[in-house]
């Protein structure tokens, strides 16, 4: 394809994610979005299935957002978050307490998913320390699981499948072991608890589905079971919400559907509506309470440079307008159903292992994907923007997607799986 000045001469200088620059097939240059569409520098447009690492809930451009932050930029773009404060970031603290519901009530921001889940594990190390507890260094998470990128968090993914295989010997040791998925399950893992639960702070997993690590999905059950456990020694919960956050998963928040709550919960990808960087930790108030002393030394000594960025709190209040104007969380179930529907013909083909489908999210799990390059490109030739890894191929597209465009991302997928082992 033609590939314009800018990244001609740009793609030498810059440094691309998860790729190996050498071999990997160059970006594709994007100029414009609009809704669900990505307008290519040749004019070629993609309908998008993957909403931009299923940020963009509810489609690219929305006018209400743009003029949300249009206006904040004209008033107070950013100012620091020590010693100031501003409505955005307190308005915005205030509805996402209201809308987690009773305890979740803390609301810590910082400017990416991976670092509100280092602030969720230091709130949970310092909330033993704060008490006396000084053994508490290490968190149980799950094979499958994907926290992010940054040192603390490349700890508790999955050790083989989290992509950070590489830096195990630099990296803390937590306790990564599998989903309680069964009765069996969670007595072993009550069995393993009553070992070392003295030396945890808490339990961190992604509620219903593990994205990053293979979009594997479970039971509300398993939730419940984790927090059966975390109760009975005495260990924080954590959910990671950052994917399942804002309707993804078909209710406002994953656990919802599982009927408990965690202690603390992370926020972020569809926060802004995919429109700019914004994350937060939500404490409850049995956290919060460690926290708060006359002791300097029990405060939380953290603070990004760009928290509570009021075009970002601005953004964020604009989508959740959106989610209480429009029949967002409709939308996402019907999404569902047009994706289970759609996608299943992918079941018979010979090297598709699964299809499943978890509220807005449907996914293609193959026995491999031996050029994941080349099936891309089959599909940027089907007209859709869909980027496999691992072994998947998934669909995640804003949940307002029209039904026609929803149905040539399915249909795409499934006509390029029928035409060859990929
Ligand atoms: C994307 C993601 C993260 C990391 O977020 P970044 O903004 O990329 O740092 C953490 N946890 C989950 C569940 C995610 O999906």
């Amino acid at each position: 394809m033609h590939m314009p000045a800018w990244m001609e001469s740009g793609l030498q200088h810059v440094w691309l994610p998860y790729a190996q620059m050498k071999t990997a097939a160059p970006p594709l240059p994007v100029v414009r979005t609009h809704g669900c569409r990505l307008e290519l520098a040749d004019g070629r447009v993609l309908i998008d299935g993957v909403a931009s690492w299923w940020t963009a809930c509810h489609g690219y451009n929305h006018p209400h957002i743009a003029q949300a932050v249009r206006a904040q930029l004209d008033a107070m773009p950013h100012v620091m978050f020590g010693g100031l404060a501003h409505e955005p970031a307190l308005a915005l603290a205030r509805r996402l307490a209201a809308l987690l519901g009773p305890g979740l009530d803390r609301v810590f921001y910082t400017d990416s998913g991976s670092v509100a889940v280092e602030v969720a594990m230091k709130m949970a190390l310092q909330y033993w320390l704060n008490q006396g507890e000084r053994g508490r260094s290490r968190f149980l998470a799950f094979r499958g699981g994907y926290h992010g990128d940054t040192f603390g968090t490349m700890a508790v993914c999955d050790p083989e499948e989290g992509m950070h295989s590489l830096f195990r010997g630099m990296l803390a040791g937590h306790d990564i072991v599998d989903l309680p998925r069964d009765d069996a399950g969670e007595q072993a893992l009550d069995a393993l608890l009553a070992e070392r639960a003295s030396r945890l702070a808490g339990i961190l997993v992604e509620p219903l589905v593990q994205g990053a690590g293979g979009m594997l999905v479970h039971e509300p059950q398993v939730l419940r079971r984790l927090r059966r456990l975390a109760d009975r020694h005495g260990l924080l919960l954590i959910f990671d919400e950052i994917f399942t956050g804002f309707g993804r998963t078909g209710t406002m928040f994953a656990f919802e559907q599982a009927g408990v709550r965690p202690d603390i919960v992370t926020l972020s990808k569809a926060l802004t509506g995919g429109t700019l960087p914004l994350a937060a930790t939500v404490a409850s108030s049995r956290v919060f309470e460690a926290f708060w002393s006359d002791d300097p030394a029990h405060a939380l000594m953290h603070g990004p440079t760009f928290m509570g960025n009021a075009l970002a709190c601005a953004a964020a209040h604009a989508s959740l307008d959106l989610f209480e104007a429009e029949p967002r969380l409709e939308q996402a179930r019907a999404v569902s159903a047009a994706l289970a529907e759609g996608l299943e013909p992918c079941r018979e083909l010979e090297w598709v292992r699964d299809v499943r489908v978890l509220g807005a999210i449907g996914v293609v799990e193959l026995n491999g994907i031996a050029d994941r390059d080349g099936l891309r490109r089959r599909l940027v030739e089907a007209g859709v923007w869909v980027r496999p890894f691992g072994n998947v191929v998934y669909l995640t597209p804003a949940l307002n997607i029209a039904p026609e465009d929803l149905a040539t991302l399915t249909r795409a997928v499934a006509r390029v799986l029928r035409g060859g082992r990929p």
